[in-house]
């Protein structure tokens, strides 16, 4: 089997991996360079010869779960290739293409579950489900002949990964986002830390959040309850808890970043129907100050319009910053804090992450026992060698030949 990371392994984002033998080739993941989070202008084009262009040479694109650095590049995969998902994968990316009118690329997925191992030529890849910031998230134990490699994808919390099959691979592709955390906050610390934000700020609450981070949704409802606020989500965001997950936000209420209380389109039209929920226009939402509003970097309009049509609604409210501290060298989401800035929000960085801190990698190693880890998905490659002394640290582009580079006699120190 061999191994090649098509995008650069030492920075967060654009996951793209390939897995071939000499008669197989499968990509795992078609990750977007993440920093532009979601600012529609800009394009990110990646040329991969037979996965993006000219004929065919892919036998099989696998998705570990939907974040756009695992995803985002899926509309410019050749159509001819198949693509398989988890189902929540699936579900969220037929809602976001319905959102904002982007081909939609969920209909070729075909659904696959953990623990059902799908056959590619002489490639076996078992998908494992993983506790991470997307719903459904996987990683995956991938063999051939008598060599295993784990593509660990994203992973947080460990507790629920059955390690018995991927035991002593020979190969664990591995993430570091967090490998310089030492520990980890957990939801429901960052749910009391919300109540606490909520009691003592004077005006609205505004939640920049992944609008399908269910687990932080969850916190923040709850967040709501012990500060006797509202929550208020738009369209999005409820189509995505109705459809996703088993959440129960029933006491919120929505709104739309518009002055009318119209949020459907054609293709939106079922979600709205489906979820029965009123959606209130800004003009409602801005004569209330006891709201706590999920928002994304794309709904700036909705900030503006709440100022201009009450300054009081947003003046003096608190914006919990509640994603990935690295977004804020993201244009789109730089714009938006100096925004909040200006209508006289405080910023408070309340997150919790879904990335495994360093302890927790250490114990996902210690039981996977891989003879070899290639870091991906990192700033920090040099530190994985405190965590292994088989570390291997590919460019761009640069093949990994797992028969001819891994030593079957090697083993990992006790
Ligand atoms: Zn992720």
């Amino acid at each position: 089997m061999k191994l090649r990371i098509h995008r650069r392994t030492g920075q967060i984002g654009w996951s793209i991996l390939e897995v071939s033998t000499d008669k197989t080739r499968i990509m795992f993941d078609c990750g977007a360079n993440l920093p532009v989070l979601d600012d529609r202008q800009y394009e990110d084009t990646v040329e991969i010869p037979g996965l993006t262009r000219g004929k065919s040479a892919f036998d099989a694109l696998f998705i570990a779960h939907y974040h756009f650095d695992h995803c985002g590049l899926m509309d410019q995969i050749n159509g001819d290739i198949p693509v398989y998902a988890g189902s929540e994968t699936k579900e969220v990316l037929g809602i976001v293409s319905d959102f904002v009118s982007s081909p939609p690329v969920a209909a070729r997925i075909q659904v696959m579950e953990p623990g059902f191992p799908i056959q590619i030529g002489d490639i076996r890849v078992l998908p494992v489900a993983v506790r991470h910031s997307a719903l459904g998230a996987m990683m995956f134990l991938i063999e051939s002949g008598k060599r295993k490699v784990l593509y660990a994808g994203d992973f947080g919390d460990l507790d629920i990964v059955d390690y018995g099959a991927m035991a002593g691979v020979d190969v664990m592709v591995c993430e570091g986002t967090n490998i310089n955390s030492p520990g980890s906050v957990y939801e429901q610390d960052l749910e009391f830390a919300a109540s606490r934000v909520m009691k003592s700020t004077p005006s609205n609450v505004f939640v920049l959040c992944q609008t399908a981070n269910i687990d932080r949704i969850e916190s923040i409802y709850n967040a709501c309850g012990r500060s006797g606020r509202t929550l208020a989500v738009d369209p999005f965001t409820k189509a995505v808890t109705d459809r996703i997950s088993s959440i129960n936000i029933s006491s919120a209420i929505g709104f739309t970043p518009n002055l009318i209380n119209e949020a459907k389109s054609s293709r939106t039209d079922k979600y709205i129907l489906e979820g029965k929920m009123k959606f209130d226009s800004v003009i409602d939402i801005a004569k209330r100050r006891d709201l706590v509003c999920l928002v994304r970097t794309t709904l700036g309009d909705f900030l503006r319009l709440l100022y201009r049509n009450n300054k009081d609604s947003i003046s003096g409210g608190t914006l919990i910053y509640s994603i990935w501290d690295g977004y804020k060298r993201a244009k789109p989401v730089q714009d938006f804090l100096l925004l909040c800035e200006s209508c006289g929000m405080k910023i408070t960085d309340l997150n919790a992450s879904g990335h495994a801190a360093r302890s927790q990698m250490e114990t996902a190693i210690s039981h996977v026992r891989p003879r070899a880890i290639v870091p991906i998905h990192t700033e920090s490659v040099n530190e994985f060698r405190a965590l292994h002394n088989n570390v291997v640290s590919l460019r761009e582009k640069e093949s990994f030949d797992v028969e001819f580079r891994i030593d079957d006699k090697w083993t990992l120190p006790s």
